[in-house]
């Protein structure tokens, strides 16, 4: 158990120079051509690492790359380290938050959620190999490239390789370095209406307002929170009207949904499918639907999770857990009844922001943690 942080200490510079490297080739959702780069390179330090690796670049168009490694293939189940090269952050961002160290943080877009963490999955399987440990099952690693817009062409990837491996460790941000064992299950809608538009000041009984149906609407929907439950139903974006002396003939929203289990999200669902116009002349439509169910603390998540603590306490560091309302493709993992531990990438902070930070110091010990993990198997 000593030699993996010692290992991941004496890389510490090199670690942090790849983290650099990676940070710095820009990879928003939705960007293919920046995708393909930051795979390239992902692709390129595979290689240096071993030649053995089976390599797999699935190409989405419009989308980007799914990359999948492969080590130590053999009969028995593997072990799926998941993860995702997109960010948040648009091309250019990376201005406002440069790369940078100050005292025990390393600044930059994407290094928390979840840059660094695609450089330990690498260096993971570098310390096998220059420390001659084969593991007993295979490593499966696979890094999407659509998880922050919920995994539209992920999802079946992720769902093809958890099906049949032994666990999934999801290396996704700590939560200020704990791991995280429950999340809340996802939905999003939109929902529209179409009044009848008019003049606002020659005739305006003769229209009906989008923008006033909505805002009816909005009061109900959110009434459906229920924070003993755990669940939340927010309204997060709105836009409606053509000009300011016309009212308006169309309007809409989008609807933020977090629950805890499937039965609250069923009942959410119909809830919003089955809202009815107030004004009879304005006609409403929902899209939209559930799309992460719940990550729930069962059994194999808490054996998972005691392994890994009891690892981290060999390792000299307290590894706590907590539920959070962010979902991720561990969720997907989970509704397969596969075990699943997620948030055990290295502890930072100001996901989503423009102040994305990670702390160098706990970079060893979470790299061999997840290795430890592998291994303990
Ligand atoms: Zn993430």
């Amino acid at each position: 158990m000593k030699t993996l942080p010692d290992y991941f200490q004496s890389r510490l510079a090199n670690i942090l120079d790849s983290i650099r490297q990676i940070v710095e080739i820009e990879s928003p959702s939705r960007d293919a051509a920046a995708s393909r780069t930051v795979v390239d390179w992902l692709v390129r330090e595979a290689e240096k690492i071993s030649t053995n690796l089976e390599i797999e670049r699935i190409a989405v168009e419009g989308c980007g790359e799914h990359l999948i490694i492969r080590a130590y293939r053999s009969n028995e189940k593997p072990i799926l380290l998941l993860g995702h090269t997109d960010t948040v952050h648009p091309i250019g961002a990376k201005s406002k938050n440069p790369t940078r160290v100050e005292g025990d943080k390393f600044f930059g877009g994407g290094v928390f959620d979840m840059k660094a963490n695609c450089v330990l999955m690498l260096e993971i399987l570098r310390a096998f190999g220059e420390l001659n440990i084969k593991p007993r099952r295979p490593i499966t690693i696979l890094l999407s490239c659509d998880e922050e817009i919920g995994s539209p062409t992920g999802r079946a990837l992720v769902e093809r390789e958890a099906a049949d491996c032994e666990f999934c460790l999801v290396l996704e941000p700590s939560a200020d370095g704990r791991v995280k064992t429950g999340r809340k299950g996802t939905a999003n809608y939109v929902l529209k209406a179409r009044g009848v538009p008019a003049h606002a000041g020659l005739e305006p009984e003769k229209g009906a307002s989008a923008i006033l149906e909505i805002a009816r609407q909005i009061e109900k929907i959110h009434s459906l929170n229920n924070l003993d439950k755990g669940t939340t139903v927010n309204v997060c974006t709105v836009e409606g009207g053509t000009t300011t002396n016309v009212i308006p003939e169309h309007a809409a929203c989008s609807i933020d949904v977090r629950f805890t289990s499937m039965a609250e999200a069923e009942n959410i669902e119909s809830a919003i499918r089955n809202l009815q116009s107030y004004d009879s002349k304005v006609s409403i439509e929902v899209s939209g639907g559930i799309n992460r169910s719940p990550l729930e603390r069962t059994e194999s998540v808490v054996n998972l999770y005691e392994k890994a603590r009891i690892i981290a306490g060999e390792l000299c560091f307290r590894l706590g857990e907590t539920r959070v309302g962010g979902a991720s493709d561990g969720n997907f993992v989970a509704a397969l009844g596969v075990p699943v531990l997620d948030g055990l990438g290295v502890a930072g902070g100001g996901a989503h922001t423009l102040e994305e930070f990670i702390y160098i110091n706990d970079l060893p010990r979470r790299a061999a943690l997840s290795a430890a993990m592998i291994l303990a198997d």
